[in-house]
């Protein structure tokens, strides 16, 4: 097999409600209404699907709110792979309010029963057996256990399956935990620090930290994304240090998703190292370039793409 599958456990219905002037205890009217299909993982497939490379979406969704993801999805040509549940999937709310303010309203979603997460690890199985390459992005919906993610992890490597892990947190930490790891991870600055359990002072002691810190020792990839300031790689023993030039960002949601995007796409298609975080340099910029989150324009890919450097370090 040669394809992508982005998965997104908690996958919602994001719901921008514009107000000029946001009123507490009283109503307020909104007219210039947009709900879209949101979540990590698909912003991930979105961008895959743009690059053209074969992608399908898979997690958890159901309900109404489901059913209206699932449309969107076969709206654009998107792959639907989910395993559908009664329970309804989310909505997640974001006010745009008085110059520039947003006040979000998230819900936290269904929540599983263990028949149901069983019935996921079965699900998921069954499409390891389509796919190269599998993306994991976000958070967990209630009711699974922490170390879901380590135990995707192990059923991807039992079947050859790569695997791109990008989340934080205990489901970050449990992930990486044990005797199969995740082919990439991608934290950020902060990520980082949580691994390591301290604040990291500057560069240099990020580069010490990739090299010498236990928990990144069975990882081939540790990407460090830094936003305007490119990223820094630890492949293997090896280090890179990713600059990328100044850009024009209108909207800045959603670049790490299509970092992870571009990181898919590279490594899917056997790129070089250089190459693979260039492509991934390049997706994240250009998504910062687009107002729509998990969305970037493909006819710039190559004049952006040369313009990203990269140069090892150790
Ligand atoms: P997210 O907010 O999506 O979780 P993140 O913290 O995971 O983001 P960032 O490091 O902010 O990820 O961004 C990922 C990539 O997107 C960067 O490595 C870079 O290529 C591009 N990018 C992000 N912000 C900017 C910016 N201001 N200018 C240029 N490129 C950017």
């Amino acid at each position: 097999p040669n394809k992508i599958l982005a998965i997104t456990m908690n996958p919602s219905v994001d719901i921008s409600y514009p107000i000029d002037h946001l009123q507490l205890d009283t109503v307020n009217r909104v007219s210039n209404v947009t709900k879209t299909a949101g979540g990590k993982g698909l912003n991930v497939a979105r961008v895959v699907y743009q690059l053209q490379e074969p992608v399908s979406t898979s997690g958890v969704l159901g309900g109404t709110i489901g059913t209206f993801i699932s449309q969107q999805l076969a709206d654009i040509g998107l792959q639907e792979q989910f395993l559908h549940i009664p329970q309804e999937s989310r909505n997640c709310i974001a006010i745009l309010h008085d110059d520039g303010q947003q006040t979000e309203v998230l819900e936290a979603g269904p929540t599983l029963t263990a028949d149901q997460q069983v019935e996921f690890m079965d699900h998921f199985d069954q499409l390891l057996n389509e796919v190269s390459l599998v993306t994991i992005s976000g958070s967990l919906p209630r009711g699974f256990a922490v170390d879901l993610y380590a135990d995707m992890v192990e059923a991807a490597a039992k079947k050859d399956v790569k695997v791109i892990l990008d989340s934080s947190g205990a489901s970050l930490a449990a992930g990486i935990s044990k005797e199969h790891k995740p082919l990439l991870i991608k934290p950020n600055q902060e990520e980082i620090a949580q691994l390591v359990g301290r604040k990291l002072n500057d560069l240099a002691d990020l580069q010490h930290v990739l090299l010498n810190e236990e928990v990144f020792g069975g990882l081939e990839w540790v990407v460090v994304s830094l936003g305007k300031d490119g990223a820094l790689a630890k492949v293997g023993q090896e280090l890179y240090r990713v600059t990328i030039p100044k850009i024009n960002v209108v909207n800045p949601v959603g670049s790490g998703d299509s970092t992870v995007a571009g990181l898919a796409v590279g490594i899917n298609r056997h790129e070089s190292v250089p190459d693979v975080l260039k492509t991934a340099m390049t997706t994240g910029m250009l998504n910062t370039m687009e107002k729509e989150t998990g969305h970037i324009d493909p006819t710039l890919f190559d004049e952006y793409f040369a313009k990203v450097s990269v140069e090892k370090i150790n």
